[in-house]
């Protein structure tokens, strides 16, 4: 599971490692986000009252190509660091607060409460912001044909050139009966 106690932190760093199916992790992820099994890699430490969190996920999702449109499939690898501190510690002023010098402030911070660091949300997370602003499906994907709308990397176009007159496309394939 993705869930560390922080007794078992307080001896030495604990390494979560998992190799399961995003349900099985209990992750709540969209099935193309995630189409075979997750491989997580997490190293906890605690430094007085801060826990910080450090690792990777690797995994397969479904992604549409920008220009052919197409399905694929496509691998990452993706790396996180996060801290968590616990809740008390929201609201000291931060002058008051001795344990600061132990927080990192450019690593993004998680208040919890209770005696469970739950890595659940930051997966999930670094799962979401591996999805690509751009898509495609491969290096120099051809794309669709703005005229006949035939996948180019597939077929080649049949417009043979001619300028096509998208009012008229209906008309290209009627035969009379
Ligand atoms: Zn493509
Ligand atoms: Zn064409």
């Amino acid at each position: 599971m993705l869930k560390v106690e922080l007794r078992s932190l307080e001896q030495d760093e604990v390494v979560l490692q998992e190799v399961d199916l995003a349900p099985k992790l209990g992750l709540d992820l969209a099935p193309d986000l995630s189409t075979g099994p997750l491989e997580i890699c997490c190293r906890l430490t605690k430094t007085g009252d801060v826990i910080l969190a450090k690792g990777w996920v690797k995994g397969k999702m479904l992604l549409t190509c920008d220009r052919c449109l197409q399905p694929f499939e496509s691998g990452y690898k993706s790396f996180f660091e996060v801290q968590y501190r616990p809740e008390a510690d929201e609201k000291l002023e931060p002058e008051e607060d001795d344990e600061e010098c132990y927080a990192d402030s450019s690593v993004e911070t998680i208040f919890f409460a209770g005696d469970m660091i739950d890595v659940a949300d930051e997966i999930r997370q670094t799962v979401l912001l591996s999805v690509p602003m751009r898509a495609l499906c491969r290096e120099g994907c051809r794309g669709l044909c703005g005229g006949c709308g035939v996948n180019l990397n597939v077929d080649s176009c049949q417009c043979t050139g001619k300028p096509t007159d998208d009012r008229w496309a209906k008309l290209k394939n009627w035969k009379p009966q």
